[in-house]
């Protein structure tokens, strides 16, 4: 009963757990047989030893080449869902995948309060909420609040992980995202990357062009000016 959160130890789900203080005991990680995965459950162990870990039948044997996992998040919180009712999720502003959005909350509500209509047959008894505080707010936002909140740089640096590839390889949109979100708090952390996040970012910024993402091509602008 009562609040969990869905946690990988990236970032984003770090820092809720730390505004919100949430003991390591109410956080649920699913592991889903991804290569993340892996360096994600190295941290938890280390940090957060107390996290109820779930091991999932390999979801990953659907991941599309682009490595999107087809309805990941509807997965993650049904099986949340097993443990608690208010389901809170670390998604942000800058998150545009469908199982990350408002819709996506409202209809994942929508099915597991029907669910918890027979109570006999949930582990857990209704109303269920998919709370998703972050989500009005980006990277650069939610940083800025962890560091009202106390939380320190070296912390987030270590305890978290958001990188593709490896561990913080410095090059993959994740880590530039962590890199940029940092710098826009004022914290400049390439050496802290295997590779010069500044090499990557006009590539990056492209990217972000062709894709429309306005807020973060202005970040990734500032970062390139902050450089000269
Ligand atoms: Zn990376």
């Amino acid at each position: 009963m009562g609040k969990k959160l869905m946690f990988s130890a990236g970032m984003d789900s770090y820092i809720l757990k730390h505004v919100y203080k949430i003991p390591d005991r109410d956080c649920v990680f699913v592991h889903m047989g991804t290569k993340e995965n892996e360096i994600e459950l190295q941290k938890i162990n280390k940090y957060f030893p107390r996290t109820q870990i779930i091991y999932m039948p390999v979801l990953n044997d659907f991941a599309l080449p682009n490595y999107i996992i087809p309805f990941r998040n509807s997965f993650l919180v049904l099986i949340t869902a097993q443990f608690g009712n208010d389901i809170y999720c670390a998604f942000t502003a800058g998150d545009t995948t469908r199982d990350k959005d408002f819709v996506f909350k409202a209809q994942m509500e929508g099915l597991l309060n029907y669910f918890a209509g027979i109570p006999e047959k949930v582990n857990i008894s209704g109303p269920y909420t998919v709370t998703m505080p972050f989500k009005q707010l980006t990277k650069t936002e939610i940083v800025a609040l962890y560091l009202k909140r106390k939380g320190t740089v070296e912390h987030l640096l270590t305890h978290s992980v958001s990188c593709y590839e490896a561990i913080d390889c410095g090059k993959c949109r994740s880590c530039l995202r962590k890199f940029i979100a940092l710098k826009m708090n004022g914290y400049d952390t390439k050496n802290h990357f295997q590779n010069n996040p500044y090499l990557h970012l006009l590539e990056f910024l492209n990217e972000s062009r062709k894709k429309g993402r306005g807020k973060e091509v202005q970040e990734i602008e500032k970062c390139l000016d902050c450089r000269a």
